[in-house]
């Protein structure tokens, strides 16, 4: 099957589970994960509508956003190295949705004053707490909120998280649901927040009943990716 697709399944899977969660299929946002995939695909989703990319290494979304339009809204879902922070500066970076430690946030400010560049990130949180995955524990999240307010050159527009890696569905629903509690009660103190990204290929579904409106979907658009093939 083809890209476009894809694609279309996939929004009509969105809508379907946004109808179930009572909310407007329109308020879900869609994130398409280009990572490891060749320009020529990612067009394929761009002519076809999609503008919402999303790329997990430095480099290849530096190549990548200078070969499209300027319309396309790139997304940084990744581990952010510190010392590739200064190249995503003035590089039309929407959001970066891994913002998951102090040392990151301070270099983001720093370059940020450096370049008059203003940063939309997520606070990543580890709310599956598995010992591989990224991101504050729910303990740390009020100090960090203190820190990082704190700092102009970035802007907190939300949280996001990874499910646990199981099947178990009601496991994986627990880890969305306490996700969005922490969103919500965030929410109220911060009115820049906008986006609960939650949610991937396999999971988004759970994700958005639980409240998710970005989701982040990879293998489901563009297939199962070749990790030779990284530029
Ligand atoms: C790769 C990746 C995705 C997309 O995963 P799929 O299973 O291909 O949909 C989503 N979020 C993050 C953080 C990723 O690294």
């Amino acid at each position: 099957m083809g890209i476009k697709e894809n694609l279309k399944i996939v929004q009509e899977q969105i809508a379907e589970y946004s109808e179930k969660a009572g909310v407007n299929p329109g308020s879900v946002e869609l994130v398409a994960v280009s990572k490891t995939i060749e320009a020529p695909k990612i067009q394929q989703a761009y002519d076809a509508g999609q503008r919402m990319f999303g790329e997990n290494k430095v480099q290849e979304f530096v190549e990548k956003s200078e070969k499209f339009e300027k319309d396309v809204k790139w997304n940084l879902i990744g581990r952010l190295q510190t010392n590739k922070v200064k190249y995503i500066m003035n590089h039309n970076v929407f959001l970066v949705h891994s913002l998951d430690r102090i040392g990151l946030a301070e270099e983001l400010q720093k370059q940020g004053e450096k370049t008059n560049n203003m940063t939309d990130a997520l606070i990543q949180l580890n709310i599956a707490e598995e010992e591989t995955k990224s991101g504050l524990l729910t303990g740390e999240v009020d100090g960090f909120l203190e820190k990082v307010t704190q700092m102009d050159k970035i802007r907190l527009k939300g949280i996001m998280t990874i499910g646990p890696n199981t099947d178990d569905e009601m496991a994986i629903r627990r880890v969305f649901a306490k996700t969005k509690q922490i969103y919500d009660r965030l929410c109220a103190q911060m009115p820049s927040f906008e986006y609960l990204s939650m949610g991937m290929s396999h999971d988004f579904g759970l994700a958005i009943l639980e409240g998710s409106n970005m989701v982040r979907v990879g293998t489901a658009i563009f297939g199962q990716r070749d990790y030779t093939n990284i530029p």
